[in-house]
Protein backbone atom coordinates (compact mmCIF):
# COMPACT_ATOMS: atom_id res chain seq x y z
CA UNK A 1 0.00 0.00 0.00
CA UNK A 2 1.47 3.59 -1.41
CA UNK A 3 0.28 6.24 1.26
CA UNK A 4 1.64 9.10 -1.16
CA UNK A 5 -0.42 7.42 -4.47
CA UNK A 6 -3.54 7.54 -2.10
CA UNK A 7 -3.41 11.23 -0.96
CA UNK A 8 -2.52 12.40 -4.68
CA UNK A 9 -5.35 10.97 -6.28
CA UNK A 10 -8.67 11.73 -4.79
CA UNK A 11 -11.64 10.29 -4.96
CA UNK A 12 -14.55 12.55 -5.84
CA UNK A 13 -17.13 12.25 -3.13
CA UNK A 14 -20.39 11.14 -4.14
CA UNK A 15 -22.04 13.89 -3.00
CA UNK A 16 -23.74 17.39 -3.54
CA UNK A 17 -23.76 20.54 -1.70
CA UNK A 18 -27.07 21.75 -1.81
CA UNK A 19 -27.49 23.72 1.41
CA UNK A 20 -25.26 26.85 2.84
CA UNK A 21 -27.17 29.33 3.60
CA UNK A 22 -28.43 29.91 7.17
CA UNK A 23 -31.54 28.09 8.26
CA UNK A 24 -33.62 30.60 10.55
CA UNK A 25 -37.27 30.60 11.12
CA UNK A 26 -37.66 28.30 8.36
CA UNK A 27 -36.44 28.97 5.68
CA UNK A 28 -32.54 28.92 4.07
CA UNK A 29 -31.07 32.45 4.04
CA UNK A 30 -27.96 34.49 2.88
CA UNK A 31 -26.38 36.60 5.66
CA UNK A 32 -27.50 39.54 7.04
CA UNK A 33 -24.44 41.38 5.92
CA UNK A 34 -23.96 39.46 2.42
CA UNK A 35 -21.04 37.77 3.29
CA UNK A 36 -19.51 34.39 2.93
CA UNK A 37 -16.33 32.44 3.87
CA UNK A 38 -14.92 28.92 2.15
CA UNK A 39 -15.22 25.58 3.68
CA UNK A 40 -12.29 23.33 2.44
CA UNK A 41 -11.91 19.27 1.68
CA UNK A 42 -8.65 18.62 4.19
CA UNK A 43 -7.62 16.14 1.70
CA UNK A 44 -6.66 18.70 0.11
CA UNK A 45 -6.95 22.06 0.96
CA UNK A 46 -8.96 23.62 -1.61
CA UNK A 47 -12.62 25.41 -1.57
CA UNK A 48 -15.46 23.29 -1.77
CA UNK A 49 -18.23 25.79 -1.15
CA UNK A 50 -18.87 29.19 -0.07
CA UNK A 51 -21.36 29.36 3.05
CA UNK A 52 -23.16 31.91 4.78
CA UNK A 53 -21.28 34.14 7.41
CA UNK A 54 -23.18 34.77 10.79
CA UNK A 55 -22.68 37.41 12.92
CA UNK A 56 -24.61 39.28 15.32
CA UNK A 57 -27.20 40.39 13.33
CA UNK A 58 -27.84 36.75 12.09
CA UNK A 59 -27.66 35.65 15.42
CA UNK A 60 -30.15 37.99 16.01
CA UNK A 61 -32.68 36.98 14.05
CA UNK A 62 -32.11 33.52 14.55
CA UNK A 63 -32.72 33.79 18.69
CA UNK A 64 -35.75 35.77 18.00
CA UNK A 65 -36.84 33.33 15.67
CA UNK A 66 -36.50 30.77 18.50
CA UNK A 67 -37.91 32.78 20.71
CA UNK A 68 -41.38 32.90 18.94
CA UNK A 69 -41.22 29.24 18.23
CA UNK A 70 -40.93 28.68 22.39
CA UNK A 71 -43.25 31.59 23.41
CA UNK A 72 -46.12 31.22 20.80
CA UNK A 73 -45.16 28.07 19.09
CA UNK A 74 -46.81 24.52 19.69
CA UNK A 75 -43.56 23.40 20.14
CA UNK A 76 -43.12 23.23 24.23
CA UNK A 77 -46.84 22.58 24.22
CA UNK A 78 -47.21 19.85 21.81
CA UNK A 79 -47.88 16.40 23.46
CA UNK A 80 -44.89 14.53 24.26
CA UNK A 81 -46.03 12.08 22.52
CA UNK A 82 -46.08 14.16 18.72
CA UNK A 83 -42.69 15.60 19.60
CA UNK A 84 -41.47 12.05 19.62
CA UNK A 85 -43.12 11.37 16.59
CA UNK A 86 -41.30 14.20 15.17
CA UNK A 87 -37.98 13.07 16.12
CA UNK A 88 -38.24 9.17 14.98
CA UNK A 89 -39.73 10.82 11.58
CA UNK A 90 -36.28 12.53 12.06
CA UNK A 91 -34.19 9.37 12.30
CA UNK A 92 -35.90 7.63 9.89
CA UNK A 93 -34.84 10.70 7.35
CA UNK A 94 -31.41 10.69 8.39
CA UNK A 95 -31.39 7.12 7.82
CA UNK A 96 -32.78 7.10 4.40
CA UNK A 97 -29.80 9.60 3.47
CA UNK A 98 -27.16 8.25 5.49
CA UNK A 99 -25.00 7.44 2.17
CA UNK A 100 -24.94 11.25 1.33
CA UNK A 101 -24.79 12.74 4.57
CA UNK A 102 -21.74 10.48 5.35
CA UNK A 103 -19.81 11.05 2.11
CA UNK A 104 -20.44 15.10 2.99
CA UNK A 105 -19.25 14.19 6.27
CA UNK A 106 -16.20 12.77 5.46
CA UNK A 107 -15.68 15.17 2.60
CA UNK A 108 -15.90 18.06 5.15
CA UNK A 109 -14.03 16.84 8.39
CA UNK A 110 -11.63 14.21 6.56
CA UNK A 111 -12.93 11.17 8.46
CA UNK A 112 -12.67 7.45 7.12
CA UNK A 113 -15.74 7.32 4.86
CA UNK A 114 -16.67 3.96 6.31
CA UNK A 115 -15.69 5.37 9.35
CA UNK A 116 -19.11 8.05 8.77
CA UNK A 117 -21.09 5.34 7.34
CA UNK A 118 -20.60 2.85 9.57
CA UNK A 119 -20.31 4.05 13.02
CA UNK A 120 -21.27 7.49 13.00
CA UNK A 121 -24.41 7.46 11.02
CA UNK A 122 -26.26 4.63 12.94
CA UNK A 123 -25.31 6.20 15.93
CA UNK A 124 -26.70 9.50 14.87
CA UNK A 125 -30.05 7.37 14.21
CA UNK A 126 -29.99 5.76 17.55
CA UNK A 127 -29.73 9.08 19.56
CA UNK A 128 -32.45 10.31 18.27
CA UNK A 129 -34.39 7.24 18.66
CA UNK A 130 -33.22 7.44 22.39
CA UNK A 131 -33.94 11.13 22.79
CA UNK A 132 -37.19 10.56 20.71
CA UNK A 133 -37.91 7.86 23.56
CA UNK A 134 -37.59 10.02 26.32
CA UNK A 135 -40.35 12.85 25.21
CA UNK A 136 -43.44 11.50 26.81
CA UNK A 137 -41.41 10.15 29.63
CA UNK A 138 -40.40 13.41 31.17
CA UNK A 139 -41.99 14.17 34.36
CA UNK A 140 -41.93 15.86 37.84
CA UNK A 141 -43.00 14.38 41.30
CA UNK A 142 -45.19 14.87 43.77
CA UNK A 143 -43.59 15.61 47.17
CA UNK A 144 -44.50 15.18 50.33
CA UNK A 145 -44.43 18.09 52.03
CA UNK A 146 -44.88 19.35 55.95
CA UNK A 147 -48.07 21.19 56.42
CA UNK A 148 -51.05 20.72 54.73
CA UNK A 149 -50.29 21.37 51.33
CA UNK A 150 -50.13 19.31 47.77
CA UNK A 151 -46.70 19.71 46.53
CA UNK A 152 -45.52 18.72 43.14
CA UNK A 153 -42.92 19.69 40.56
CA UNK A 154 -42.82 20.84 36.91
CA UNK A 155 -40.26 19.57 34.65
CA UNK A 156 -40.64 22.71 31.90
CA UNK A 157 -38.13 23.01 28.66
CA UNK A 158 -36.10 25.39 29.58
CA UNK A 159 -36.35 27.79 26.67
CA UNK A 160 -34.30 29.11 23.90
CA UNK A 161 -31.31 27.18 24.00
CA UNK A 162 -28.06 28.65 22.47
CA UNK A 163 -25.64 25.48 21.05
CA UNK A 164 -22.12 25.46 20.09
CA UNK A 165 -20.68 23.02 18.58
CA UNK A 166 -16.60 21.64 17.02
CA UNK A 167 -15.45 19.95 14.15
CA UNK A 168 -14.02 16.89 14.81
CA UNK A 169 -17.98 15.02 14.83
CA UNK A 170 -20.04 17.51 13.74
CA UNK A 171 -23.18 15.29 13.20
CA UNK A 172 -22.37 13.69 16.73
CA UNK A 173 -22.16 16.74 18.21
CA UNK A 174 -25.37 18.29 16.69
CA UNK A 175 -26.75 15.23 18.11
CA UNK A 176 -25.45 15.51 21.67
CA UNK A 177 -27.56 18.88 21.31
CA UNK A 178 -30.06 18.64 19.53
CA UNK A 179 -31.62 15.43 20.60
CA UNK A 180 -32.42 15.84 24.27
CA UNK A 181 -33.24 20.27 23.78
CA UNK A 182 -35.81 19.27 21.47
CA UNK A 183 -36.69 16.07 23.82
CA UNK A 184 -37.54 18.19 26.65
CA UNK A 185 -39.80 20.92 24.05
CA UNK A 186 -36.76 23.86 23.76
CA UNK A 187 -36.38 25.54 20.65
CA UNK A 188 -32.85 26.13 19.50
CA UNK A 189 -30.31 28.55 17.91
CA UNK A 190 -27.11 26.23 16.63
CA UNK A 191 -23.79 27.49 15.41
CA UNK A 192 -21.62 24.56 13.81
CA UNK A 193 -17.69 25.10 13.65
CA UNK A 194 -15.96 27.41 11.11
CA UNK A 195 -14.28 24.57 9.64
CA UNK A 196 -17.70 22.00 8.99
CA UNK A 197 -20.76 24.02 8.59
CA UNK A 198 -22.42 21.55 5.90
CA UNK A 199 -23.60 18.63 7.55
CA UNK A 200 -25.33 20.26 10.34
CA UNK A 201 -27.85 22.60 7.61
CA UNK A 202 -28.52 19.25 5.27
CA UNK A 203 -30.09 17.52 8.87
CA UNK A 204 -31.66 21.22 9.04
CA UNK A 205 -33.95 20.28 6.09
CA UNK A 206 -34.43 17.22 6.90
CA UNK A 207 -36.35 18.20 10.58
CA UNK A 208 -38.26 19.79 8.34
CA UNK A 209 -39.49 17.81 6.41
CA UNK A 210 -40.11 15.93 9.72
CA UNK A 211 -42.66 18.46 10.75
CA UNK A 212 -40.41 20.21 13.23
CA UNK A 213 -42.85 23.76 13.57
CA UNK A 214 -40.87 26.64 12.08
CA UNK A 215 -38.54 28.42 14.47
CA UNK A 216 -38.06 25.26 16.29
CA UNK A 217 -34.25 24.48 15.12
CA UNK A 218 -32.34 27.46 13.83
CA UNK A 219 -29.04 27.15 12.36
CA UNK A 220 -26.10 29.75 11.73
CA UNK A 221 -22.51 29.23 9.97
CA UNK A 222 -19.97 31.62 11.40
CA UNK A 223 -16.66 31.83 13.61
CA UNK A 224 -16.52 31.70 17.16
CA UNK A 225 -15.77 35.28 18.18
CA UNK A 226 -18.41 36.84 15.67
CA UNK A 227 -21.35 34.01 15.60
CA UNK A 228 -20.79 32.12 18.69
CA UNK A 229 -20.05 35.06 21.28
CA UNK A 230 -23.20 36.88 20.55
CA UNK A 231 -25.18 33.74 20.98
CA UNK A 232 -22.98 33.20 24.45
CA UNK A 233 -23.86 36.52 25.65
CA UNK A 234 -27.10 37.01 23.80
CA UNK A 235 -29.95 37.99 26.28
CA UNK A 236 -33.03 36.24 25.18
CA UNK A 237 -30.71 32.93 25.49
CA UNK A 238 -31.86 31.13 28.10
CA UNK A 239 -29.26 28.13 28.15
CA UNK A 240 -26.31 27.91 26.69
CA UNK A 241 -24.36 24.31 25.40
CA UNK A 242 -21.05 24.53 24.43
CA UNK A 243 -18.42 21.50 23.17
CA UNK A 244 -14.51 22.66 22.30
CA UNK A 245 -11.71 23.49 23.75
CA UNK A 246 -11.00 24.65 27.38
CA UNK A 247 -9.69 28.08 26.79
CA UNK A 248 -12.94 29.02 24.35
CA UNK A 249 -15.00 27.11 27.25
CA UNK A 250 -14.03 29.66 29.77
CA UNK A 251 -14.78 32.74 27.71
CA UNK A 252 -18.34 31.14 27.11
CA UNK A 253 -18.74 30.79 30.78
CA UNK A 254 -17.94 33.92 31.44
CA UNK A 255 -19.86 35.86 28.68
CA UNK A 256 -23.00 33.63 30.05
CA UNK A 257 -22.15 35.26 33.45
CA UNK A 258 -21.81 39.32 32.22
CA UNK A 259 -25.06 39.00 29.87
CA UNK A 260 -28.27 37.37 31.82
CA UNK A 261 -26.14 33.91 34.12
CA UNK A 262 -27.83 31.45 31.82
CA UNK A 263 -26.74 27.94 32.68
CA UNK A 264 -23.85 26.48 30.81
CA UNK A 265 -23.06 22.91 29.96
CA UNK A 266 -19.15 22.55 28.72
CA UNK A 267 -17.36 19.74 27.33
CA UNK A 268 -13.98 20.56 27.00
CA UNK A 269 -10.27 19.24 26.43
CA UNK A 270 -8.35 16.34 27.51
CA UNK A 271 -5.40 14.16 28.07
CA UNK A 272 -6.92 11.52 28.79
CA UNK A 273 -4.24 8.28 30.55
CA UNK A 274 -4.39 4.88 29.15
CA UNK A 275 -3.06 2.63 31.85
CA UNK A 276 -1.88 -0.87 30.56
CA UNK A 277 -1.17 -2.97 33.48
CA UNK A 278 1.31 -5.93 33.65
CA UNK A 279 -1.62 -8.81 33.55
CA UNK A 280 -3.31 -8.46 30.15
CA UNK A 281 -3.10 -9.79 26.30
CA UNK A 282 -0.61 -7.11 25.00
CA UNK A 283 -1.61 -7.51 21.29
CA UNK A 284 -4.69 -6.60 22.63
CA UNK A 285 -3.41 -3.55 24.73
CA UNK A 286 -1.39 -2.66 21.78
CA UNK A 287 -4.70 -2.25 19.79
CA UNK A 288 -6.60 -0.74 22.50
CA UNK A 289 -4.06 1.88 23.33
CA UNK A 290 -3.23 2.73 19.20
CA UNK A 291 -7.16 2.85 18.93
CA UNK A 292 -7.70 5.19 21.64
CA UNK A 293 -5.42 7.56 20.41
CA UNK A 294 -5.33 7.34 16.75
CA UNK A 295 -9.11 6.98 16.26
CA UNK A 296 -10.54 10.07 14.26
CA UNK A 297 -6.87 11.19 13.27
CA UNK A 298 -6.17 11.88 16.93
CA UNK A 299 -8.83 14.02 17.08
CA UNK A 300 -10.81 13.54 20.16
CA UNK A 301 -11.54 15.23 23.12
CA UNK A 302 -11.27 11.77 24.82
CA UNK A 303 -8.32 10.36 23.45
CA UNK A 304 -6.33 8.52 25.57
CA UNK A 305 -3.39 10.45 25.08
CA UNK A 306 -0.89 9.43 27.47
CA UNK A 307 -0.36 5.61 27.04
CA UNK A 308 1.26 4.85 30.62
CA UNK A 309 2.47 1.06 30.50
CA UNK A 310 4.21 -1.00 33.35
CA UNK A 311 7.17 -1.43 33.32
CA UNK A 312 7.88 -5.21 33.07
CA UNK A 313 5.44 -5.13 29.63
CA UNK A 314 6.93 -1.81 28.39
CA UNK A 315 9.50 -3.01 26.18
CA UNK A 316 7.54 -5.73 24.26
CA UNK A 317 4.61 -2.97 24.24
CA UNK A 318 6.56 0.10 22.86
CA UNK A 319 7.55 -2.42 19.64
CA UNK A 320 4.34 -3.74 19.15
CA UNK A 321 2.83 -0.22 19.19
CA UNK A 322 5.50 1.08 16.78
CA UNK A 323 4.97 -1.90 14.61
CA UNK A 324 0.83 -1.01 14.99
CA UNK A 325 1.21 2.82 13.80
CA UNK A 326 3.88 2.19 11.13
CA UNK A 327 0.98 -0.24 9.78
CA UNK A 328 -1.68 2.11 9.83
CA UNK A 329 -3.19 3.00 6.60
CA UNK A 330 -2.93 6.84 6.06
CA UNK A 331 -4.96 8.44 2.92
CA UNK A 332 -8.34 8.86 0.97
CA UNK A 333 -11.01 9.23 3.83
CA UNK A 334 -13.11 7.54 0.41
CA UNK A 335 -10.73 4.70 -0.26
CA UNK A 336 -11.47 1.03 1.11
CA UNK A 337 -9.47 0.26 4.00
CA UNK A 338 -8.24 4.09 4.97
CA UNK A 339 -7.94 4.61 8.62
CA UNK A 340 -6.40 7.88 8.86
CA UNK A 341 -7.14 10.92 6.54
CA UNK A 342 -5.65 14.01 6.63
CA UNK A 343 -6.33 16.75 9.77
CA UNK A 344 -9.32 19.13 9.95
CA UNK A 345 -7.58 22.56 8.20
CA UNK A 346 -4.10 23.75 8.05
CA UNK A 347 -3.87 25.34 11.86
CA UNK A 348 -4.46 22.02 13.40
CA UNK A 349 -2.08 20.43 11.26
CA UNK A 350 0.90 22.84 11.86
CA UNK A 351 0.09 22.89 15.51
CA UNK A 352 0.85 18.78 15.65
CA UNK A 353 3.64 19.29 14.27
CA UNK A 354 4.91 22.04 16.50
CA UNK A 355 3.69 19.26 19.79
CA UNK A 356 6.09 16.59 17.75
CA UNK A 357 8.70 19.03 16.95
CA UNK A 358 8.53 20.09 20.68
CA UNK A 359 8.87 16.17 21.79
CA UNK A 360 11.84 15.83 19.68
CA UNK A 361 13.55 18.65 21.20
CA UNK A 362 12.23 17.77 24.73
CA UNK A 363 14.31 14.53 24.25
CA UNK A 364 11.24 12.34 23.87
CA UNK A 365 12.52 9.41 21.64
CA UNK A 366 10.41 9.28 18.23
CA UNK A 367 10.16 5.80 17.46
CA UNK A 368 7.92 6.45 14.34
CA UNK A 369 6.42 9.19 11.96
CA UNK A 370 7.10 12.76 12.82
CA UNK A 371 6.28 14.35 9.54
CA UNK A 372 3.55 15.51 6.66
CA UNK A 373 2.85 12.80 4.13
CA UNK A 374 2.18 13.68 0.58
CA UNK A 375 2.55 16.78 -0.76
CA UNK A 376 -1.22 18.64 -0.45
CA UNK A 377 -3.60 18.41 1.97
CA UNK A 378 -3.36 18.08 5.78
CA UNK A 379 -2.27 14.21 6.64
CA UNK A 380 0.56 13.43 9.20
CA UNK A 381 2.27 10.08 9.48
CA UNK A 382 1.37 8.36 12.48
CA UNK A 383 3.46 9.50 15.63
CA UNK A 384 4.85 7.66 18.01
CA UNK A 385 7.12 8.79 21.02
CA UNK A 386 8.72 6.54 23.55
CA UNK A 387 10.58 7.66 26.80
CA UNK A 388 7.97 10.70 27.40
CA UNK A 389 8.19 12.16 31.07
CA UNK A 390 5.25 13.77 32.87
CA UNK A 391 6.66 17.56 32.36
CA UNK A 392 7.19 17.54 28.78
CA UNK A 393 4.70 19.44 26.52
CA UNK A 394 4.09 16.73 24.53
CA UNK A 395 2.14 14.62 28.12
CA UNK A 396 1.10 17.57 29.34
CA UNK A 397 -1.37 19.58 26.58
CA UNK A 398 -3.71 18.33 24.22
CA UNK A 399 -2.17 17.84 20.86
CA UNK A 400 -5.41 16.56 19.26
CA UNK A 401 -3.81 15.08 16.54
CA UNK A 402 -2.01 11.14 15.89
CA UNK A 403 1.07 11.57 18.28
CA UNK A 404 1.13 8.87 20.61
CA UNK A 405 3.17 9.18 23.92
CA UNK A 406 4.16 6.29 25.28
CA UNK A 407 5.12 6.79 29.50
CA UNK A 408 6.63 3.76 31.81
CA UNK A 409 5.17 3.08 34.79
CA UNK A 410 6.56 1.13 38.06
CA UNK A 411 9.70 2.73 38.47
CA UNK A 412 12.79 1.99 41.22
CA UNK A 413 10.07 -0.49 43.11
CA UNK A 414 12.03 -1.86 46.24
CA UNK A 415 11.54 -5.35 47.53
CA UNK A 416 8.83 -3.73 49.99
CA UNK A 417 6.72 -2.82 47.16
CA UNK A 418 6.71 -5.42 45.39
CA UNK A 419 6.04 -8.11 48.41
CA UNK A 420 3.20 -5.37 48.96
CA UNK A 421 2.30 -4.87 45.07
CA UNK A 422 0.85 -1.42 46.16
CA UNK A 423 3.24 1.13 45.20
CA UNK A 424 2.94 0.83 41.39
CA UNK A 425 -0.61 1.12 41.65
CA UNK A 426 -0.62 4.49 43.44
CA UNK A 427 2.39 5.45 41.36
CA UNK A 428 0.73 5.17 38.26
CA UNK A 429 -3.02 6.97 39.78
CA UNK A 430 -1.08 9.82 41.07
CA UNK A 431 0.24 10.48 37.71
CA UNK A 432 -2.43 9.71 35.06
CA UNK A 433 -4.68 12.16 37.91
CA UNK A 434 -1.58 15.02 37.82
CA UNK A 435 -3.38 16.96 35.25
CA UNK A 436 -6.13 19.78 34.72
CA UNK A 437 -8.11 17.68 32.60
CA UNK A 438 -10.57 14.80 33.55
CA UNK A 439 -12.84 13.67 30.62
CA UNK A 440 -11.41 10.21 30.17
CA UNK A 441 -9.50 7.17 31.26
CA UNK A 442 -8.69 3.75 29.90
CA UNK A 443 -7.55 1.27 31.84
CA UNK A 444 -6.39 -2.42 30.54
CA UNK A 445 -5.92 -5.19 33.13
CA UNK A 446 -7.68 -8.99 34.16
CA UNK A 447 -7.32 -8.56 37.59
CA UNK A 448 -10.59 -6.95 39.09
CA UNK A 449 -8.80 -6.00 42.15
CA UNK A 450 -6.87 -3.32 39.63
CA UNK A 451 -9.55 -2.52 37.82
CA UNK A 452 -11.91 -1.57 40.79
CA UNK A 453 -8.69 0.29 42.33
CA UNK A 454 -8.37 2.10 39.20
CA UNK A 455 -11.78 2.88 38.33
CA UNK A 456 -12.59 4.56 41.48
CA UNK A 457 -9.32 6.23 42.07
CA UNK A 458 -8.82 8.19 38.31
CA UNK A 459 -10.49 11.45 38.46
CA UNK A 460 -12.67 11.52 35.11
CA UNK A 461 -16.24 11.59 34.03
CA UNK A 462 -15.54 8.32 32.03
CA UNK A 463 -13.17 4.80 33.04
CA UNK A 464 -13.33 3.04 30.34
CA UNK A 465 -11.94 -0.66 31.35
CA UNK A 466 -10.59 -3.10 28.53
CA UNK A 467 -12.18 -1.23 25.55
CA UNK A 468 -12.28 2.44 24.64
CA UNK A 469 -14.77 5.01 22.63
CA UNK A 470 -17.76 3.47 23.29
CA UNK A 471 -20.77 5.69 22.92
CA UNK A 472 -23.74 4.57 23.50
CA UNK A 473 -26.31 6.91 23.47
CA UNK A 474 -27.51 6.34 27.22
CA UNK A 475 -24.24 6.91 28.71
CA UNK A 476 -23.23 10.32 30.65
CA UNK A 477 -20.28 11.90 29.39
CA UNK A 478 -18.73 14.79 30.49
CA UNK A 479 -15.82 15.77 32.89
CA UNK A 480 -13.79 16.06 35.83
CA UNK A 481 -11.83 19.78 36.64
CA UNK A 482 -11.17 21.59 33.63
CA UNK A 483 -12.46 18.98 31.06
CA UNK A 484 -15.59 20.52 31.64
CA UNK A 485 -19.23 21.20 33.47
CA UNK A 486 -22.34 18.79 33.51
CA UNK A 487 -23.01 15.71 31.55
CA UNK A 488 -24.11 14.63 28.08
CA UNK A 489 -26.05 11.80 26.73
CA UNK A 490 -28.07 9.55 28.92
CA UNK A 491 -30.67 10.72 31.19
CA UNK A 492 -28.21 12.78 32.80
CA UNK A 493 -28.35 15.20 29.85
CA UNK A 494 -32.42 15.80 30.11
CA UNK A 495 -31.64 17.74 32.89
CA UNK A 496 -29.64 20.38 30.95
CA UNK A 497 -32.26 21.83 29.25
CA UNK A 498 -35.54 21.43 31.90
CA UNK A 499 -35.96 24.07 34.44
CA UNK A 500 -38.10 22.38 37.99
CA UNK A 501 -41.02 24.34 39.24
CA UNK A 502 -42.36 23.32 42.78
CA UNK A 503 -46.08 23.77 42.59
CA UNK A 504 -47.62 24.31 45.77
CA UNK A 505 -51.27 24.22 46.66
CA UNK A 506 -53.12 23.93 50.33
CA UNK A 507 -55.51 20.89 50.94
CA UNK A 508 -57.93 23.26 52.01
CA UNK A 509 -59.61 25.98 51.10
CA UNK A 510 -58.44 29.01 52.67
P1 LIG B 1 -10.98 24.31 18.36
O1 LIG B 1 -9.74 24.93 18.90
O2 LIG B 1 -10.99 22.84 18.46
O3 LIG B 1 -11.41 24.82 17.02
P2 LIG B 1 -12.81 26.02 19.71
O4 LIG B 1 -13.15 25.96 21.13
O5 LIG B 1 -12.06 27.20 19.21
O6 LIG B 1 -12.08 24.68 19.39
O7 LIG B 1 -14.12 25.89 18.80
C1 LIG B 1 -15.26 25.17 19.14
C2 LIG B 1 -16.47 25.99 18.78
O8 LIG B 1 -16.45 27.19 19.53
C3 LIG B 1 -16.55 26.41 17.31
O9 LIG B 1 -17.90 26.39 16.90
C4 LIG B 1 -16.02 27.82 17.36
O10 LIG B 1 -16.48 28.63 16.30
C5 LIG B 1 -16.58 28.30 18.68
N1 LIG B 1 -15.85 29.44 19.25
C6 LIG B 1 -14.53 29.74 19.16
N2 LIG B 1 -14.24 30.89 19.80
C7 LIG B 1 -15.40 31.34 20.33
C8 LIG B 1 -15.77 32.50 21.10
N3 LIG B 1 -14.88 33.41 21.45
N4 LIG B 1 -17.08 32.63 21.45
C9 LIG B 1 -17.98 31.70 21.11
N5 LIG B 1 -17.70 30.62 20.38
C10 LIG B 1 -16.43 30.42 19.98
Amino acid sequence: FSTATAIEDLITPPVQIRYTKHLINGQFVDAASGKTFPTYDPRSGEVIADVAEGDAEDINRAVSAARKAFDEGPWPKMSPYERSRILLRFADLVEKHSDELAALESWNCGKPYEQSAKSELPLLVRLFHYYAGWADKIHGLTVPADGEHHVQTLHEPIGVAGQIIPWNFPLIMFAWKVGPALACGNTIVLKTAEQTPLTALYVGKLFQEAGLPTGVLNIVSGYGPTAGAPLASHMDVDKIAFTGSTETGKIILELAARSNLKPVTLELGGKSPFIVCEDGDIDKAVELAHFALFFNQGQCCCAGSRTFVHERVYEEFLEKAKARAIRRVVGDPFKKGVEQGPQIDVEQFQKVLRYINSGIESNATLECGGGRLGTKGYFIEPTVFSNVQDNMLIAKDEIFGPVQTILKFNLNLSLRDLLLSTRDINEVIKRANATRYGLAAGVFTNNINTANTLTRALRAGTVWVNCFDVFDAAIPFGGYKMSGIGREKGVYSLNNYLQVKAVVTPLKNP
